[in-house]
């Protein structure tokens, strides 16, 4: 029985691997295997939620072992270090407890297919200091990470008799995750008060996002820009546009200017690159941020029997872009592939991929929701804000979990969400 070999089960692996395990792992018509060095999903644009504790991921993490068992694949755990072409093999580290004892050592699996699902990381261009000193969200236990340190700063602060002291936070990269992470803050900042941080309030944050271009979300048409620079600003966040940040240390973040923003806590959100080991990984043609080239079937250039979608995909447009890293990128490269890998074990021919852009929300936490939207129907881009803005951009996680659970079973999620509402505190306190 053939092989597909799935790692990196997260918007896109996930999905696909879903499908593949329901189709063919299921009939017994192809063996479907899942890799992923985490023991659960999180949809990764829910992050900022998880590091502010508007998302719990003990409560909302889903577990890929579930998920195997009840759609058709199998799951390991591990981390992906290295592929042999010649062999058609991967090669997974040894795992380790939280002692540093081992417990699995090396292991390979041999693939008839692979998919390379992997997404990416944050991309620091070598700044100075910023590995040491900035946190990163680029997985469930970063985003935790910034938690507990937020939530010790304020209880750091409640506990001060200091008037004029602040907490301050720094986040470099005027994109959606900077955005919607410094909306995210006040919001929280606000509902901690009501669970006995008595001194909390949106006062006592000092919120700088930095941006070195001239705008913030530079993705977007300038319009939705100015709209959030606007709502920020009024929230109470100092947005610095066209400021180069050259070096993070323990007391800020140096500018190009020479000038130091002060941060207790900083974010790097600053731009993306695929893991630094996928680097020209088993001979496969790789750009200059790791990602590996693919042909418009979505299997590697070297390569047809690996395909590759998602953030660590680099795939270009007919008008020579490349395939943005995106949500709804990695959602339709899942469809995709999906489609080419049984045509491929049909020996029918693959299809092409091309890339619907069907625009760009970014939500404010409560406060606003603002973006684009294309369709067939519009020529060009609609921008949208408020109820219909907020609608849409949460029916993008819905039509993932559709994917993932099917109709009946997201209903009853989204019920036992409105429930949860009334059982749970608004925001996660420990
Ligand atoms: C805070 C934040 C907010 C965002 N908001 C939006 C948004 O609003 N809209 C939007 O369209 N996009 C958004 N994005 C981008 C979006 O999350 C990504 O484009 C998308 O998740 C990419 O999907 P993917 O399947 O390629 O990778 P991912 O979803 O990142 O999944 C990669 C998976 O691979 C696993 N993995 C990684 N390395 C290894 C390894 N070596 N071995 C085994 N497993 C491995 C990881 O554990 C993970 O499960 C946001 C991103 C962030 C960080």
């Amino acid at each position: 029985m053939k092989r597909i070999i799935v790692v990196g089960g997260g918007a896109g692996g996930l999905e696909l691997v879903t499908k593949l395990g329901r189709q063919l792992g299921r009939k017994g018509k192809a063996e479907v295997i899942l890799v992923d060095r985490n023991r659960t999903h999180l949809w990764k644009p829910l992050l900022h939620e998880v590091a502010t504790g508007a998302m719990d991921t003990g409560m909302d993490g889903l577990s890929y072992r579930s998920q195997a068992h009840n759609h058709g694949f199998s799951f390991h755990l591990g981390t992906l270090t290295d592929i042999d072409r010649d062999a058609k093999l991967i090669k997974l580290a040894p795992l380790y407890d939280d002692h540093g004892k081992q417990v699995v050592g090396e292991r390979t699996l041999n693939y008839d297919t692979l998919v390379m699902a992997l997404g990416s990381v944050s991309n620091d261009f070598g700044t100075k200091g910023v590995s040491e000193h900035c946190i990163f969200l680029d997985s469930p236990q970063q985003a935790e990470r910034f938690h507990d340190e937020l939530m010790n700063r304020f209880l750091q602060y409640a506990e001060s008799d200091t008037v004029d002291e602040k907490v301050d936070i720094a986040i470099v990269g005027g994109g959606a995750t900077g955005v919607e992470l410094s909306a995210e803050l006040f919001n929280a900042v606000e509902h901690l008060s009501a669970y006995g941080f008595k001194k909390l309030n949106r006062n006592c944050l000092r919120l700088t996002l930095v941006e070195a271009g001239p705008r913030i979300l530079p993705a977007l048409p300038e319009r939705i820009s100015a709209m959030a620079h606007k709502e920020l600003r009024e929230l109470g966040v100092d947005v610095r546009v066209g400021t180069m940040v050259v070096e993070a240390t323990n007391k800020g973040l140096k500018t190009k200017t020479d000038e130091l923003i002060p941060a207790d806590l900083m974010v790097w959100a600053a731009g993306i690159k695929a893991p630094d080991f996928m680097k020209d990984i088993a001979g496969l043609e790789t750009n200059r941020i790791n990602q590996l080239a693919v042909k418009d079937t979505l299997q590697t250039t070297r390569d047809d029997s690996i395909f590759v979608i998602g953030d660590c995909a680099f795939c270009l447009q007919a008008d020579g872009k490349p395939v943005p890293p995106r949500a709804q990128s990695a959602h339709q490269m899942a469809s995709l592939a999906y489609d080419n890998i049984i045509a491929s074990l049909n020996g029918k021919p693959l299809k092409p991929y091309v890339y619907k852009d069907h625009g760009s929300l970014v939500n404010l936490s409560r406060y606003s929701t603002v973006g684009s939207l294309m369709g067939n129907l519009m020529r060009g881009s609609m921008m949208v804000e408020g109820r219909i803005a907020r609608t849409v951009y949460v029916s993008l996680y819905r039509m993932h979990q559709v994917a993932l659970h099917g109709y009946t079973r997201t209903g009853l999620m989204m019920l036992v969400g409105r429930i949860n509402r009334f059982l749970r505190p608004r925001l996660k306190l420990h």
